[in-house]
């Protein structure tokens, strides 16, 4: 791929200690293009947008904010989510002007429990970015599909 140094900056707001405290790579080496392209490819293999994950992800969000810290349950049961506020608010490391509340979202379906916060929504949403391998806040593809399935409630095998 052909160097973009538009890019350059990015992987240094992405750095552990400048937007957040242990960044948004990992031990990712990889171009954050061909990160980004990866991602995008098991999302189209498996048919669904990253508007569809993010808007799983707002909803998520906005029923745990609702709830004021107390666990909720969503999609009749399957998926259960709780907040936990953190102060202040982090901005995209795209530099594309939108800024996030720091919070953690737990999100409990199908026997399993990832932890999201909200940048997650807008990063997938507005840049098809899950972070880097390694990264502590990295969450895969292949998780929030299993999760938009789990909300819809569409069988495993659909
Ligand atoms: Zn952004």
């Amino acid at each position: 791929m052909k160097h973009n140094p538009q890019f350059d900056e990015t992987r240094e707001r992405m750095a552990p200690g400048q937007l957040a405290r242990d960044g948004f790579l990992g031990d990712d080496s990889r171009p954050i293009p061909d990160i980004i392209a990866a991602d995008a490819a098991v999302l189209e293999s498996a048919g669904v947008l990253p508007e569809q994950l993010a808007d799983i992800l707002d909803e998520l969000h906005d029923a745990a904010d609702a709830a004021q810290e107390a666990p909720v349950d969503l999609y009749d049961g399957r998926v259960t989510v709780q907040i936990a506020e953190v102060m202040g608010r982090i901005p995209c490391p795209f530099a594309c002007g939108h800024r996030a509340h720091k919070a953690c979202i737990t999100i409990r379906f199908g026997g399993q429990e990832t932890i999201l916060t909200p940048l997650h929504a807008h990063l997938i949403r507005e840049h098809t970015f899950f972070q880097g391998q390694g990264a502590p806040f990295r969450v895969p593809p292949s998780v929030l599909i299993a999760l938009y399935r789990t909300a819809r409630g569409d069988t495993p095998d659909a």
